[in-house]
């Protein structure tokens, strides 16, 4: 008899592993990408890079944007929208879903506005797109790799329609001020203030420079830039795959336009 009752139990853990309520490095959730009820899995403690959903491998700063994409603008898939350096499922998803998006790569030595690679290729900080261009502007992880990030967040908010959003996420240390690690000097050199700092990048195995660790003078930053309000969204959720550090999803609003209430 205790022979059979450790075999039911056994059988019975066994079921228990294989269903994800069993295990957790499991969470049932809904993932904002797939747009369906998925099985998020958890790889590490690094949940940045180690949360990621089983139906679109997106992890969860993508899943946080997309979420805020559909939250705060719900009409996004009929607007006119700018992602520069795209890269992930959230890009993938944007690309599929929104006819009138266009999506950039800045190729040095190519001239703006040619294509390469199937990208149109331009520098965030000399755009050849008109002036209002854009419902929207998206970027992922790239503001803090632009040497000249005011000229940046000029160039983005010149390309906005009036009412436009700038969405966007970066990495934001908002417990202390700016440290610029890099600056690039008049004549293009690259000068290192810190030792240099690299992270992944779509289109270039030697990585991404990172330019500026952006701190809690950062909305004030894009402000003097640009002109733009910057409001600040974190979401920890974890029904939505939306947990971990470095995920807050920033909107800068260009001013002018009619506010779009949310269809509640
Ligand atoms: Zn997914």
């Amino acid at each position: 008899m205790p022979r059979i009752l450790s075999k039911v139990r056994s059988a019975l853990s066994r079921v228990r592993r294989a269903l994800p309520g069993g295990r957790p490095d499991l969470v049932r959730g809904f993932c904002p990408i797939c747009d369906r009820a998925v099985v998020f899995r958890i790889d590490g403690e690094w949940l940045r890079d180690q949360f990621v959903c089983t139906g679109c491998g997106s992890i969860p700063r993508w899943r946080a944007l997309v979420h805020v994409l559909q939250t705060h603008f719900p009409g996004w898939r009929k607007l006119a929208v700018h992602e520069s350096s795209p890269g992930g499922a959230a890009s993938d998803k944007i690309a599929r879903e929104c006819p009138g998006c266009v999506q950039t790569h800045y190729f040095p030595g190519v001239p703006g506005g040619q294509v390469k690679d199937g990208f149109r290729c331009e520098d965030l900080e000399n755009q050849t797109f008109p002036d209002a261009a854009f419902d929207l502007v998206v970027t992922q992880d790239v503001f803090e790799h632009i040497p000249d990030p005011a000229r940046g967040f000029a160039e983005v908010a010149r390309t906005l329609k009036p009412g436009g959003a700038h969405v966007f996420t970066i990495p934001w240390y908002y417990w202390k001020p700016t440290l610029v690690r890099a600056v690039r000097d008049p004549d293009g050199t690259v000068r290192h203030l810190e030792p240099p700092d690299y992270h992944g990048n779509p289109i270039d195995d030697k990585g991404s420079l990172v330019f500026n660790e952006w701190g809690w003078d950062f909305c004030d930053f894009v402000y003097r830039a640009s002109g733009l309000t910057t409001t600040v969204i974190r979401i920890h959720d974890r029904h939505l795959g939306i947990d971990a550090r470095f995920i807050e999803v920033f909107v800068s609003r260009k001013p002018g336009g009619e506010p779009q209430p949310p269809p509640w």
